[in-house]
């Protein structure tokens, strides 16, 4: 019998079944089988004949009555082996819930806690300033506690010292905190209260309602609705016509569950009970209880991030990928799947129909519909008559020249000017005074991009990666972005001795605190990955802003998803261009994409709304079509820019990355395994691929490993498949500096 193990072998092993045990065993049940000295849980695949000349081990028990993976997600897993080169095992092994991979199934209890919880929160930068001057270990805890979301356990602060427990206790008698003898910090996603969704649908959503409801299974709709055209709605009322029908059940895939709250929220709030939410806060028994109630039917549908996918629901009948442009999608470690991709073979499958919804479709999906391959549904305008933000661009070249030309003889140039600018000072001041709410997106975090030595041009780098360290005001140290590397700010330059360092390179930190200078009445709140380390701190803010005791949130990306906030009338971008200059052929797509979607914030509401996105690059067309929200304008110009050297959607891509512990070793193996290919290639003679690099990946050193990379192109997506599996598995990798080949089948980033 052949058994899949999550080891990187593509081929299963073989095993007997002992005398005495129930014959057959189906495909996708759950074995135990012995492994050297070990045993290990693997997923029978089906009968195999014995190889010839092999003592064949038998397999020591059958772990579960039935099947753990039904037909369909075995007939899944067995393509996204073969589309991302991945062991079977491998993929098997992400579809079933970490309870289930350990021999024993056991899932170890919570031990009770005491928990220490933010009581009192300091909105208030200058409050919070003021508070901590002379007192850093009680702003230490503070700041950890408040990135935690507002709640810690008493054991994490205690290898932090006793100085930290003083802290605490300070901070006990100050009121901020409270130190609770209790559990577990609560699920909060089963005490929120359900959205009840609007009650009728407007005729578009009516039209694209039914056109997906009367579609073939296995096919495949974009809905391709401006930002705030309801398309929540469309699919709840998909989900519910095929509930309706039959014993169907659905799957719902959103980009990051605590982003995206909000929506989660109005699926509960329309199905109530039949609802299972995966969210990343579930510990491994909560995971496995949701996983057996999917199972069991006892829940009907699945809602969660890309994993989500795999829920052990039967006879699904539509699976929903809402924001389907996300590169959240795709997972970054083994199997290196595209969940947008697999769902699609998912309903193939069973027969489900598949929903993609984006205001801002991904060129793949694009493409796919212009091909015939998915039927575009279109939701032109906003719901309940709201209509699209007006979007004012600020250009900050400009912003410059003219405050230089009016400033007196030898008067300073003033630098905040280029972070808000008058246009966008004036506009908060406006919503501040009318009691509105405005957004603020930076796409960078921390207090300035880097550190640089105004003698000798120094700049402060990580000492494992190839990359800047970022200098980080509260707590003041400079962190490395990539391994979390930390070094405290240098007095003077290590290198020439010069005192003047100059931070460069605006962050989220740097804007925070001009917020609050510029307007000290203003309760702001900052959301990016320094303040939401906790599992609920994205959505415990969201909440304060959705219950208008936030004026002005600011944020990265983060602030961009899903939100819909009826009272928020501006948005502004403080610097569009952080991420068009990556060397990465996505980053005009991703900038656009992300005007977009956090302009798609602002006037949700009767009282409209308005943006204003700063800029030194206005002309360039992921910015100039975001200000007209002309998706159409920028896919035209996009795809042509895609074209040669071909990029996808015209070509599928794998990108091979070679990484090792020396730089000329970990070279030399790029060089070497892409020559390696070539040479296959040629022998073969496959033809329709090509073959570019190897190269230093642009970023070439993270944590203490050397990166190069070569890219492996294809119109024809069944040869890439087998050129990218031959690599996987047949590329000889020599054995020294700890050389890995990874290939990434439809990779979204090529840093
Ligand atoms: P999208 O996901 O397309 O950006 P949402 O689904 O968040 O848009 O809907 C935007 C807002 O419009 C929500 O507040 C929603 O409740 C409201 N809405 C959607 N459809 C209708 C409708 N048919 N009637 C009234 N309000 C609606
Ligand atoms: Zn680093």
């Amino acid at each position: 019998m052949a058994v899949a193990l999550p080891v990187p072998l593509f081929h299963p092993l073989t095993y007997l079944v002992p005398p005495g045990m129930a014959w057959p065993v189906p495909p996708g049940s759950r074995v135990l089988v012995p492994v050297r000295q070990r045993r290990e849980v693997g997923i029978v695949l089906g009968e195999a004949p014995p190889p010839p000349g092999v003592a064949l081990k038998p397999l020591l028990a059958v772990l579960d009555a039935e099947p753990a993976l039904s037909a369909p997600l075995l007939a899944t897993a067995q393509w996204m082996a073969e589309w991302y080169a991945a062991p079977p095992g491998v993929v098997l092994r992400a579809m079933l819930p970490a309870a289930l991979a350990a021999p024993g199934g056991r899932m170890a209890a919570p031990a009770a806690s005491r928990v220490v919880r933010l009581v009192r929160e300091l909105p208030s930068l200058l409050e919070r300033e003021r508070l901590f001057a002379r007192a850093p270990q009680q702003r230490a805890v503070y700041d950890r506690l408040e990135a935690a979301g507002g709640a810690l356990p008493l054991a994490a602060l205690r290898p932090q010292g006793s100085g930290a427990l003083a802290a605490l206790r300070a901070l006990e008698r100050k009121g901020i905190v409270a130190v609770e003898a209790e559990g577990m910090v609560r699920d909060p996603f089963a005490a929120r209260p359900g959205v009840v969704p609007p009650a009728h649908p407007s005729a578009a959503q009516r039209a694209a309602i039914d056109a997906i409801v009367g579609g073939a299974p296995g096919s495949t709709f974009l809905l391709h609705g401006v930002t705030g055209s309801g398309k929540t709605l469309v699919y709840i009322e998909v989900l519910r016509e095929a509930l309706r029908r039959g014993d169907r059940t659905a799957i719902v895939l959103v980009p990051e569950i605590a982003l995206t709250a909000q929506t989660v929220d109005r699926f509960r709030g329309a199905f109530g009970d039949a609802v299972a939410v995966l969210h990343s806060g579930l510990g491994d028994g909560e995971r496995l209880d949701a996983w057996r109630a999917l199972r069991r039917g006892t829940r009907r549908i699945a809602v969660g991030a890309r994993s989500a996918l795999f829920a052990p629901l039967e006879r699904v009948g539509v699976v929903i990928v809402d924001e389907e442009h996300e590169g959240s999608y795709k997972q970054s470690e083994a199997p290196r799947y595209h969940a947008r991709e697999v769902a699609m073979v998912r309903a193939r499958h069973e027969g489900a129909v598949v929903v993609l919804g984006s205001a801002t479709p991904s060129l793949e999906s694009w493409e796919r519909a212009a091909r015939g391959r998915a039927v575009r549904l279109v939701l032109p305008e906003r719901a309940a008559g709201a209509r699209l933000p007006r979007v004012a661009v600020v250009d900050l070249r400009e912003v410059r020249q003219a405050a230089l030309a009016a400033r007196a003889p030898h008067a300073p140039y003033d630098p905040t000017l280029g972070v808000l600018s008058p246009a966008l000072h004036d506009a908060i001041a406006d919503r501040l005074a009318r009691g509105e709410q405005s957004l603020l997106l930076l796409n960078r975090r921390g207090y300035a991009a880097s550190l640089q030595c105004h003698g000798c041009g120094d700049v402060a780098g990580c000492p494992h990666c190839s990359i800047a360290l970022t200098y980080h005001r509260v707590p003041e140290g400079l962190v490395c972005h990539y391994c979390q590397h930390q070094a405290a700010v240098p007095a003077r330059c290590p290198r020439c001795g010069e005192a003047a360092l100059r931070r460069q390179g605006l962050g989220t930190q740097q804007v925070e605190r001009l917020v609050a200078e510029r307007f000290p009445g203003a309760r702001l709140a900052r959301m990016d990955v320094d303040t939401t380390s906790g599992k609920w701190a994205h959505a415990r803010i969201l909440d304060r802003v959705a219950a208008g005791e936030v004026d002005i949130l600011l944020g990265t990306q983060m602030i961009a998803k899903g939100l819909d906030f009826p009272n928020v009338t501006l948005v502004g971008v403080v610097d569009a261009d952080t991420g068009l200059n990556l060397p990465d052929f996505r980053a005009a797509e991703r900038t656009f994409q992300l005007l977009s979607q956090v302009a798609g914030r602002a006037g949700r509401g009767p009282k409209g709304g308005a943006v204003i996105i700063q800029t030194r690059l206005p002309t360039c067309h992921a910015v100039r079509h975001a200000l007209t929200h002309d998706y159409l304008g920028f896919v035209r110009e996009e795809l042509e820019a895609r074209r040669a050297p071909a990029y996808p959607p015209f070509v599928s891509l794998a990108n091979a990355v070679v990484s090792g512990t020396a730089e000329e070793a970990t070279a030399a193996a790029a060089t070497g395994a892409a020559d390696w290919l070539r040479g296959e290639l040629a022998v073969r003679g496959v033809r329709d691929v090509a073959v570019v690099g190897a190269a230093p990946c642009p970023v070439e050193r993270i944590k203490d490993r050397w990166r190069w990379h070569f890219l492996v192109k294809s119109a024809r997506q069944g040869v890439l498949s087998r050129v990218a599996r031959l690599l996987a598995e047949g590329c000889p990798v020599p054995g020294e500096a700890e050389v890995r080949l990874v290939v990434d089948r439809d990779p979204v980033s090529l840093l």
